[in-house]
């Protein structure tokens, strides 16, 4: 038996997705506007945590979102070329 994430998928992979990152509010993975989202001006994802995950919608028609895991101090490129950094939020 592998990972149970890989054998789920759409809205079942989503939420167990915010499980994992440990968010209970799995509507909080609201779409963010990109910005440039270049190297010198990332997207800014807030988090309370040092990592989470991002769903990046890489063209915006597009209805399937690349997942991938942000780390804190680590700005990540998407496939598509858009960048993403943890900025550091307190936890309401
Ligand atoms: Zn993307």
């Amino acid at each position: 038996m592998g990972d149970p994430v890989e054998h789920a998928t759409g809205l079942e992979k989503r939420e167990l997705m915010a499980k994992v990152a440990g968010n209970e509010n799995p509507f909080d993975l609201k779409v963010i506007k990109r910005g440039p989202g270049t190297k010198d001006k990332p997207n800014e994802i807030p988090s309370a945590f040092d990592a989470r995950l991002v769903g990046c919608i890489c063209e915006e028609e597009s209805t399937s979102v690349n997942w991938m895991w942000l780390y804190k101090g680590q700005p990540r490129r998407c496939e598509c070329g858009h960048w993403f950094n943890l900025v550091h939020k307190a936890p309401v």
